[in-house]
């Protein structure tokens, strides 16, 4: 299997049709079908690392201010039990906790998964990013994740290269900080030179980099599917581009 990452910027993405959700829906004609899906979304954020392990992750709307219709959207895909008790009785440090209640699919995941998967018929299991570690640690729970591709399961990080709330413009196609083209251009080339460990290590080093992303739940995403993609042969950047002038959707498959 590929490993993926996907940019998914603003919830309205979901029920959009441009550019950008026509690049994630004609990605998803193309890839092969997963036995399941690993979703590490930027939006779940925990204290130790965690896999959703309900057979029906419920569909999270967790974003306020956004018209109603978003708030009806269903993902009524399947959890996979048996994946989520996979990965936590193959990885042991970190130890990876069952969760049966308390989450689903928040719209990280589903914003994305509605145009890649659009009949929801694959199974889904989301991890969450510990926020008491650090970029390398991400990176190496990547690493350790990347067994899953040899069992037919498709691991997918959906955050952003670029997440500045503070610096939006509400206007989709306002033009992007120069900052931001800085940083997504920094991690570009990082991803074509795969220089992975930089990637992690130099995310906070530049003044760009730090304006990019004042608080790191978006990038992490990234570096698990960087880890996971080991030393890839094929990538390509299925989408290129700043929303919002300081939301990157840089997405990549990495094979
Ligand atoms: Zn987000």
């Amino acid at each position: 299997m590929p490993v993926l990452f996907v940019g998914h910027g603003s919830p309205l993405n979901a029920i959009r049709e441009n550019d950008y959700t026509r690049a994630v829906l004609e990605m998803g004609q193309t890839l092969p079908q997963p036995e399941a899906i690993l979703m590490v979304s930027a939006h779940w954020m925990t204290r130790g690392s965690f896999v959703t392990h309900m057979p029906h992750p419920k569909t999270i709307h967790d974003f306020s201010g956004f018209p109603k219709e978003l708030f009806s959207i269903q993902y009524p895909a399947p959890g996979s039990p048996f994946l989520a008790e996979m990965i936590s009785k193959q990885i042991t440090v970190p130890n990876i906790t069952l969760e049966d209640s308390q989450w689903g699919l928040d719209h990280g995941s589903w914003s994305v998964l509605r145009h890649l998967f659009p009949k929801a018929d694959v199974p889904v299991v989301q991890l969450s990013l510990d926020m008491r570690q650090g970029a390398e640690f991400h990176l190496k729970l990547g690493e350790q994740l990347s067994f899953l591709r040899e069992e037919s399961v498709l691991i997918i990080g959906s955050g952003n290269v670029v997440h500045n709330l503070s610096a939006i413009n509400w206007d989709e196609n306002a033009t992007p900080h120069d900052w931001a083209v800085e940083f997504d251009e920094w991690v570009k080339k990082g991803i074509q030179e795969q220089q992975f460990i930089r990637l992690a290590k130099e995310v906070t080093a530049t003044n760009s980099a730090r304006l990019s992303n004042p608080t790191l739940e978006h990038y992490y995403p990234l570096l698990y599917a960087l880890g996971a993609s080991k030393s890839p042969s094929h990538i390509r950047f299925f989408y290129e581009g700043i929303h919002h002038a300081s939301l990157s959707m840089r997405s990549v498959i990495l094979a």
